[in-house]
């Protein structure tokens, strides 16, 4: 780890400035990942600028919108009651996601923030990873790329991103407030993550200085009926080889409504539009939900040793529609 100069954080203006000002500046603020990312030699931040003591780490209902503070601890977030109300599968997410100390320290925004658990990309050694050094490949095409992405990647890298928050966020159609040198900004958590990696060390459309402050989901029916669905080596503590989250609303005995997202299978939350569309004014039964979700799947390029999470993908997404469609009709 290379030394680095501690600074605190006096407000979230300041902390904007500070950072725009000095692109080695590193935001600190559970420190799950960025301490990582330090011993890693991932990140080599001149100075590590504190936040904890800003004044953001709310949890409340207001007006039709439920407001989490981007500094909320994940611990604490999933056992809001407010947010087990307003929409379970954040608290469902976060339940299944690394372990209870992990969650007792991580904030919101910062799980949101992870990078790719690619074993290349976490490893000391001189392996070619993109991501870690651009330009020299990308060791997983070739290697072990058992947890690699099988959607919306290309020969750059094909790492995952392993937000379990992130993706029942993107089902309830969830955005983030971020403050920047311009002012605030709302971004749709589906718009957070970049797209396809043309520039694999992209991993967001943060610019320089951005904070995120807040996450906002607005209530209503869906978001309540909103389920999260896991699938992972080892159930006691692991990232997903799999995941993912639904919310349906029931228009008579048929789907009236419906949002499905997948995570663990492309470099961002990957949100099944096709799915969606194809649910709408069906009746829920296997079949009809298998359909829908191998829409999105025949898009689905596997790599040699993780074909098998194209029919894990369709079978957590029938999961995720059924219990969630169990949920809307209580
Ligand atoms: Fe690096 Fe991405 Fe390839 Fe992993 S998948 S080795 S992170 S370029």
């Amino acid at each position: 780890m290379r030394p680095f100069a501690y600074e605190r954080a006096e407000s979230t203006a300041a902390a904007v400035g500070r950072a725009a000002a000095d692109p080695a500046v590193a935001f600190l603020a559970g420190g799950t990942e960025l301490v990582a990312w330090l011993k890693e030699g991932i990140s080599a931040p001149r100075t590590v600028l504190d936040l904890s003591r800003l004044p953001l780490d709310g949890i409340h209902r207001d007006g039709e919108m439920l407001r989490i503070g981007a500094l909320a601890r994940l611990a604490d977030v999933a056992a809001n009651p407010v947010v087990s109300a307003v929409a379970p599968a954040l608290a469902q997410a976060i339940d299944s996601a690394a372990s209870p100390q992990i969650r007792a320290m991580g904030t919101v925004a910062g799980n949101l923030l992870q990078r790719t658990r690619c074993p290349y990309y976490r490893s000391p050694t001189e392996a070619p990873c993109n991501k870690r050094r651009p330009g020299s490949g990308c060791a997983a095409l070739g290697g072990d790329n058992r947890t690699a992405a099988i959607l919306g990647a290309n020969e750059r890298c094909v790492a995952t991103h392993p937000s379990d928050l992130a993706v029942a966020l993107v089902a309830v159609e969830a955005s983030v407030l971020v403050e920047g040198t311009d002012g605030p900004r709302v971004i749709p958590i589906e718009e957070l993550h970049a797209p396809e990696p043309e520039d694999p060390t992209r991993e967001t459309v943060l610019r320089s200085g951005d904070l995120i402050t807040e996450l906002r989901v607005a209530r209503g029916r869906l978001a309540e009926a909103g389920c999260f669905v896991k699938i992972r080596d080892r159930a006691a503590f692991d990232f997903a080889l799999v995941s993912a989250a639904a919310a349906v609303l029931p228009d008579g005995d048929r789907i009236g409504a419906a949002r499905v997202a997948l995570g663990g299978v492309a470099p961002r939350p990957w949100r099944c539009r096709r799915a969606e569309s194809e649910l709408v004014g069906k009746t829920v039964g296997l079949e009809q939900i298998r359909r829908a979700a191998e829409l999105d799947l025949a898009l689905a390029r596997p790599l040699a040793q993780n074909g098998f999470k194209v029919e894990l993908a369709v079978r957590a997404v029938v999961r995720a529609v059924e219990r969630s469609w169990e949920a809307a009709c209580r």
